[in-house]
């Protein structure tokens, strides 16, 4: 007979590795399964908003989470989780190389920058295309670079680039910035930041690098070109819960898993921690509170009972 875990987690970042850890120091028989460990989390440059970590980055931090893991010899199985199912209160998770069931789940997927979907984006990532200004604008000293998005992001990229880079293009779509109006009064007091409203972006364009962009002028109809060395794309992130049936009803308009002070959604046993979560404010320090709160609901859900198989 399969083995039925006590509980499955999906992840092995900020969110996960704080529930694997309370689990485990409650003895309960869990995997945890991830594409990788550290998620947005090791992409998140300098920290400096963790307590008890007044400087610190994201792979830094990572390290120290992985240290705690090892402490208490959790190894997160390597895969992706493709579908969940749930028949008889066991959930069945499957991956792209096996399947597992559990009696209850926590998904910490975190979420994954939106792309644009043009031309050159693809080719020219790592070679001047970022989706991380924090990780990448210290690269572009002097250099020239274009921002492709319209909220707080992109606002704060702008304001970022005005100190470090030479030019900054800041490209929306809308007619005009959106976000905190303190951010967007100050990317446009920066005298070396131009703000393109009403544009779309065509394409990236570059052999071994970066060369430029091209973009459609709302206001024209016209196609304009912009030399640029490097193009950050902030345009949304978007939560990592394909792999829950939308049958289910437990995702927003946005994809994000609906969950209550509890971490727990609508279907029993089912809890959620982290940025993939409804909760606004994504954080490192959030997405530990959560992953810690939906472990202990689960050791909770576990001594009810309210997971036994029906027969
Ligand atoms: C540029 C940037 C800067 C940031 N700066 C800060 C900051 O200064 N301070 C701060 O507190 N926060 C910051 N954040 C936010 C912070 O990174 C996130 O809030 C935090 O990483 C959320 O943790 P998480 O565990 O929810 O998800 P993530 O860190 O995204 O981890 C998700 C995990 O799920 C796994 N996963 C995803 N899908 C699947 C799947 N289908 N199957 C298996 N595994 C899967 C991933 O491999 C990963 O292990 C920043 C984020 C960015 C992008």
């Amino acid at each position: 007979m399969t083995e039925i875990y006590d509980s499955i987690i999906i992840g092995a970042s900020a969110g996960g590795i704080s529930a694997a850890i309370y689990l485990k120091r409650q003895n309960l028989n869990f995997l945890m399964i991830a594409k990788d460990i550290g998620g947005e989390m090791v992409l998140s440059g300098i920290v400096e908003n963790y307590p008890g970590f007044p400087e610190t980055n994201g792979v830094e931090l990572t390290e120290k989470f992985k240290e705690h893991l090892k402490k208490y010899q959790v190894e997160p199985v390597n895969d992706k989780v493709i579908a969940l199912e749930k028949n008889n209160s066991v959930f069945t998770v499957k991956t792209e190389k096996n399947s597992y069931q559990a009696k209850t789940v926590i998904v910490a997927t975190g979420s994954t920058p939106k792309k644009l979907n043009v031309p050159g984006e693809e080719k020219l990532y790592h070679r001047g295309v970022s989706y991380c200004y924090v990780c990448d604008l210290p690269l572009f000293k002097n250099k020239i670079v274009a921002i492709v998005g319209g909220g707080n992001s992109a606002n704060e990229a702008g304001i970022m680039g005005s100190k470090i880079c030479q030019k900054v293009y800041v490209i929306t779509k809308n007619p005009e910035m959106k976000g905190d109006k303190f951010l967007i009064e100050e990317l446009k007091s920066k005298p070396n930041v131009e703000i393109i409203n009403n544009a779309l972006t065509q394409e990236i364009y570059g052999d071994e690098f970066v060369k430029g962009l091209k973009y459609l002028d709302k206001n024209t109809n016209e196609i304009k070109d912009l030399k640029v060395d490097g193009v950050f794309i902030h345009i949304g992130l978007k939560p990592n819960s394909d792999f829950i049936p939308d049958n289910w009803q437990v995702k927003n308009e946005y994809g994000e898993i609906i969950v209550n002070e509890l971490c727990q959604t609508k279907i029993p046993g089912l809890f959620a921690a982290g940025d993939v979560t409804n909760i606004p404010h994504k954080q490192i320090g959030i997405a530990v509170g959560q992953g810690i709160i939906a472990a202990l609901q689960v050791s909770k859900y576990l001594n009810s009972n309210k997971w036994i198989l029906k027969i």
